[in-house]
């Protein structure tokens, strides 16, 4: 039987009580303030992308979370309540496979009322059939994982034989169902589909439609990271500038992840995520909360927070938010700063079950 890679170390329980919340935005160790919530709403997923679920970890026999381990829609409501009422102005779903979630368009429903900007990360594999209900329920945004327009590579990146046509007629219903215009998410991996670059932003210039190129990160610790494998994002640019000339543009808003490039043609935009060659923690405003209700500071975290057992042990809002602001307030990650060949090694927690 395979090894379950998690859990990860969850944090019981704060190593001192929980300072009541002051009433101020949080701000962690190095001031930066909590604006952005990631929620993965399941650890499981339809693909098997060799650069985060590789098949021979995430086989036949993995154990996935159990039902009951996992956060109800309510639960995940009131959580996100309260961070907003924290400062938290936008929520992303993610996973694992959000969409393999059942009815996870009645979470989006509860979410909408809170204000925040909402959006969804899905390899948009039942976005085709989905796309219509998730924008009824409320969603505003969302994004696409798509790193190969050639059908073979594709199907090797994903490794559960996948055609790239179901996710493009999935990017079109959710453009149809006024989800416009998208994010395209591509993680370049060196002699995998860095030969695809210029290919994709040939392919979705002009459509409204942002390419985000991502460096491969080392993110868990089963995915054979090797920095020989990453592309730098200069690298990218360059490629891209040679056959349609690129200007930098202004960043839309602090903290934003992606450095944005403009074509000098008006042909749209793309995105470079640099997390490996240009970190920028400086600004990381993102908590995370797993599928089964502990909080990440950082993605490449080696221990979570709990939270569950509050909220199953009937504490008060005001408890689950104190423990929010605490656990915020003892934050100093900065993982993309100090990354090295041995800290790639360390035993992180898997992004399929934290959220990316
Ligand atoms: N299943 C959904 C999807 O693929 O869009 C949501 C979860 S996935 C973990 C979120 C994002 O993380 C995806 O865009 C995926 O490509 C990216 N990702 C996963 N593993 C990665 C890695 N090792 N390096 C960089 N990005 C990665
Ligand atoms: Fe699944 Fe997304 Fe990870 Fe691919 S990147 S295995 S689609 S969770
Ligand atoms: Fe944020 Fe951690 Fe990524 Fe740095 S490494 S940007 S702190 S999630």
């Amino acid at each position: 039987m395979t090894e379950k890679v998690i859990p990860i170390r969850v944090e019981q329980s704060a190593p001192v009580v929980d300072p009541a919340w002051d009433g101020r935005p949080p701000r962690d160790v190095r001031a930066r303030p909590l604006r952005d919530l990631r929620i993965s709403v399941t650890d499981r997923c339809n693909f098997r992308c060799v650069y985060c679920m590789p098949r021979e970890v995430f086989g036949a026999d993995y154990a996935f979370l159990p039902h009951a381990a996992i956060l109800s829609f309510e639960e995940i409501a009131r959580v996100a309540r309260i961070f907003v009422g924290l400062g938290v102005r936008k929520i992303r779903l993610t996973g694992g496979e959000p969409l393999v979630r059942k009815d996870v368009h009645k979470l989006i429903a509860l979410l909408a009322p809170l204000g925040t900007d909402l959006t969804l990360t899905t390899n948009g594999s039942a976005l085709a059939r989905l796309a219509p209900s998730l924008k009824d329920a409320g969603l505003q945004r969302i994004t696409v994982s798509l790193d190969s327009l050639d059908d073979a590579t594709f199907r090797r990146m994903n490794d559960a034989d996948v055609p790239v046509e179901r996710v493009l007629k999935g990017i079109e219903a959710a453009a149809a169902a006024g989800l416009a215009p998208l994010k395209i998410n591509m993680v370049v991996k060196r002699g995998t589909n860095d030969h695809q670059i210029v290919d994709m932003a040939r392919h979705w210039r002009g459509t409204g439609h942002v390419v985000r190129f991502i460096e491969y990160m080392d993110v868990g610790s089963t995915n054979g990271w090797r920095m020989d494998d990453v592309v730098p994002s200069a690298d990218v640019v360059r490629r891209i500038d040679e056959q349609f000339p690129l200007e930098p543009a202004e960043a839309s808003h602090p903290g934003e992840v992606a450095e944005r490039w403009r074509y000098r043609d008006g042909g749209g935009e793309i995105g470079v995520i640099s997390s490996v060659t240009q970190a920028f923690c400086r600004d990381c405003n993102r908590m995370r909360l797993s599928t089964e209700g502990a909080l990440f500071t950082c993605l490449f975290a080696t221990e979570g927070h709990d939270l569950k057992s509050l909220l199953r042990g009937g504490a008060s809002d005001e408890a689950i938010r104190d423990r929010i602001a605490a656990v915020w307030s003892r934050r100093e990650d900065g993982y993309s700063e100090i990354r090295t060949a041995e800290t790639a090694r360390l035993r992180k927690v898997e992004m399929s079950y934290i959220g990316g």
